[in-house]
């Protein structure tokens, strides 16, 4: 079932998730409709704050972007990322190791806007699947950009709040008309 994605102003966007105590029925139909409603708005990342759900729960496909690759190991050897997606991501703990690197990012909560948004080259992941068994892997590329980014998304932040200062002001007016679209609705 493809959900409603909620759009910037929302106030579950700015919620910390709560921890998921138990992986059940429910749970499993939120991480399917979210991975159906994510890639039916032909995104590559969705969080459960983006349903309206504010709990520690995100989905990842990198699969359809062709241009920015990533790099995925799982117990230190490298994998095909495309063998391990969709990506469900339920609880997950994020080490980001490395150099700063800044990349474009969008969000589907936030249509029409990107914008370089720096962070650490790498992620180390750890994190429960939909059986709760670990799920433990380290990545680079656009899918360590994609958890980075939906890992803020389980803390109530936004890649917004990363710009710097003149990015961030550029981008205002635009902001402020989501804010008032959004709030009309
Ligand atoms: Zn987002």
């Amino acid at each position: 079932m493809i959900l409603e994605i909620v759009l910037y102003g929302h106030p579950a966007l700015r919620s910390r998730g709560a921890k998921i105590k138990k992986v059940d029925e429910r749970i499993r139909k939120l991480a399917a409709d979210m991975i159906e409603t994510m890639i039916a708005a032909d995104g590559c990342g969705l969080a459960a704050q983006q349903v309206g759900v504010p709990l520690q729960l995100c989905v990842v496909d990198v699969r359809e972007v062709k241009n920015r690759p990533s790099r995925m190991w799982i117990d230190g050897k490298e994998v095909d990322p495309d063998a391990h997606m969709p990506l469900v991501l339920v609880n997950p703990q994020v080490d980001m190791v490395g150099p700063i690197e800044a990349g474009v990012e969008g969000c589907l909560s936030i249509p029409g806007i990107t914008a370089e948004v720096a962070r650490p080259r790498k992620v180390k992941v750890r994190a429960l699947d939909l059986e709760e068994k670990e799920l433990c892997f380290e990545a680079t590329g656009l899918l360590s950009r994609a958890v980075q980014h939906e890992l803020d998304h389980l803390n109530g932040v936004l890649f917004i709040d990363r710009l710097d200062n003149q990015t961030r002001e550029a981008l205002q007016p635009e902001l402020d008309k989501l804010l008032h679209n959004s709030t009309q609705r």
